[in-house]
């Protein structure tokens, strides 16, 4: 939408072409139906941190395009934001449909052209320095084609991998894919028996051998199959496409105290609580559900009289408050999962144009390419920059 939106601003004559009733079905449930559109990052270094494969193949796209640059432009297309927890951008109105709207609106009145109910079933360089573009419908013939297709998440939204066959038809190289940012099955069976608890100012950490690969603080949620959460998709991130043997996962209930801490409050509460069960002090640290399957997953009777809590009991307490470890069985399906690692390979793409440096004249965008971010905003701005700059040089292109 937007890399049609500026090719059209361009000038160029400017189909834009999508399979389903509508536009940016996506986009209508991103951020719970809010839309996080960007991220308000301070500057570029801070955005790329948060991009954990080929940030610096973002950096042209990117520096021509900021996430302020994307707020001023849904500004002036009547769609007014709002920034919160973590720089979190979204529409005022709390409703992702607005975002599609003012570009919709946008794009019309640039002059682009959309057709909807039109699936692209091919692309290819005639020979003369054009390109066929073969739909369900009919076939056009383009000077500049760019392929934003998204990846292989949520496909009932459209986005079924369409482009990375495109490319690779195109002879272009398209690394593997994976799910990305999606909830982690456990070997543990007992998150199920927590199912809908969310932990909030817990610490996640993940190790492979002795290889810290993650650890970080916020929220998390359990799960039937396992564990999700805002901490969860970050950690997910990390995971994807690796192989799980050897890994670890860590969850500190109390990451604000530090063992010795912990260890001295709880000698005083036992104190204090003499002939009460230990269950009461669990009941006093923990939520509900979670303080009574605590017991069991320390393996020491809860119905204990606190005044019978050995030293060897209260050092495992401890070490179970701040270490319950989980064994990551898989990561959950493309179903679930918010993006896709792994795409159109980088190495194929110029970074300062969106083109490919194989066909002069096929550009990419978006999801389709080999990038991805963690969670808050900086996927759809990847979208928006590499857009941005496909749509402009693909206007440039086509002259
Ligand atoms: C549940 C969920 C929540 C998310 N929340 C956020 C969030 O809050 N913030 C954020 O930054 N990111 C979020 N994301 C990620 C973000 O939505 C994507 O990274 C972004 O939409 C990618 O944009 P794209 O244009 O590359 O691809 P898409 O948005 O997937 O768009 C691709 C379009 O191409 C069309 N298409 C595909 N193949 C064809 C074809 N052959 N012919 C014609 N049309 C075709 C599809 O129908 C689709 O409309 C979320 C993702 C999910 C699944």
């Amino acid at each position: 939408m937007i890399a049609a939106l500026f090719a059209a601003r361009e000038g160029a004559d400017v189909i834009l072409l999508e399979k389903n009733e509508k536009l940016g079905k996506k986009v209508y449930i991103t951020g719970k139906g809010r839309c996080n559109v960007t991220n308000d990052c301070p500057d570029l270094d801070t955005f790329l941190h948060e991009v954990p494969r080929n940030p610096r193949f973002l950096y042209s796209s990117l520096r021509n395009f900021m996430p302020r640059d994307m707020m001023a432009l849904l500004e002036e297309l009547n769609c007014p934001l709002k920034v919160e927890r973590g720089r979190r951008v979204f529409p005022q109105s709390d409703k992702a449909s607005d975002i599609t709207r003012a570009l919709e609106k946008g794009i019309l009145k640039a002059g682009g052209k959309i057709r909807l109910h039109t699936s692209v079933q091919g692309i290819f360089a005639d020979g003369s320095g054009m390109f066929k573009v073969i739909t369900d419908k009919v076939t056009l013939l383009c000077k500049a084609v760019i392929i934003a297709t998204g990846g292989l998440s949520y496909p009932s939204t459209g986005s079924t991998g369409d482009g990375y066959r495109f490319a690779k038809e195109a002879g272009l190289e398209v690394t593997q894919c994976f799910p990305s940012l999606t909830g982690i099955e456990t070997e543990e069976t007992w998150p199920a028996i927590l199912t809908g608890l969310s932990l909030k100012n817990v610490s996640l950490s993940a190790l492979r051998g002795n290889k810290l690969l993650f650890d970080e603080q916020g929220e998390m949620l359990f799960t039937h199959y396992g564990i999700s959460g805002p901490l969860v998709l970050n950690l997910s991130s990390v995971l994807a496409g690796t192989d799980l043997n050897d890994t670890q996962i860590f969850i500190d209930l109390k990451p604000a105290l530090s063992e010795q801490q912990l260890d001295e409050r709880l000698k005083r509460e036992l104190i204090q609580n003499g002939s009460g069960e230990l269950n009461r002090i669990y009941r006093g640290m923990l939520p509900g559900s979670l303080s009574e399957l605590f017991a069991k997953l320390t393996g020491i009777d809860g119905r204990m009289r606190c005044a019978q809590v050995s030293a060897q009991n209260r050092q495992h307490i401890v070490k179970m408050l701040k270490e319950i470890p989980l064994k990551p069985a898989s990561l959950r399906s493309y179903s679930e999962a918010i993006i896709t690692r792994g795409g159109v390979s980088v190495k194929e793409i110029s970074p300062s144009t969106m083109m490919s440096k194989k066909l002069p004249g096929l550009f990419f965008a978006g999801e389709v390419l080999d990038v991805d971010a963690r969670t808050g905003g900086y996927n759809l701005q990847i979208a928006f920059s590499t857009g941005v700059l496909a749509g402009k040089c693909a206007a440039e292109f086509a002259g």
